[in-house]
């Protein structure tokens, strides 16, 4: 599977898992996510890794994510972040300062107790206030 496929399917499970895709598409958030349930099921039957269809499905995610204005900004964002993680790891990590590179539009949540993150790809995507397993407050990562 090449890169950019990977990423389209990544992006493709991460906005379906989050369960408030419905305050980000409204009235359409049914229809984008039946059709997004059937383009995941199809990237994932088994018989993609040799028929070579898997790019076609990928082009149909993107198609669909890119339809709408809010999806568009989210997997933009998305990409965005994952790619300059990706710089990260690659070896500026390391250096004082630079430990998260912000991207415009992007913020992330964090609870006190740093067990978990919330990245809140656009503003329409919205966060949980509390930690899942402390129950307080997540506080923006600056
Ligand atoms: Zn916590």
């Amino acid at each position: 599977m090449n890169k950019s496929d990977q990423e389209t399917l990544d992006a493709a499970n991460e906005i379906r898992s989050r369960l408030h895709l419905h305050p980000i598409l409204g009235n359409a958030a049914e229809a984008v996510e039946r059709e997004l349930d059937k383009l995941l099921a199809e990237a994932n039957a088994p018989e993609r890794e040799s028929d070579g269809q898997l790019p076609n499905v990928c082009m149909d995610l993107r198609d669909l994510l890119r339809k709408n204005e809010n999806t568009r900004e989210w997997l933009d964002n998305f990409l965005q972040f994952q790619s300059e993680q990706r710089a990260d790891i690659r070896g500026h990590k390391n250096m004082p300062g630079n430990s998260t590179t912000p991207v415009q539009g992007i913020q992330i949540y964090v609870c006190p107790e740093k067990d978990y993150e919330y990245i809140q790809y656009s503003r329409w995507d919205s966060p949980p206030r509390i930690c899942p397993n402390h129950n307080i407050a997540l506080k923006k990562k600056i």
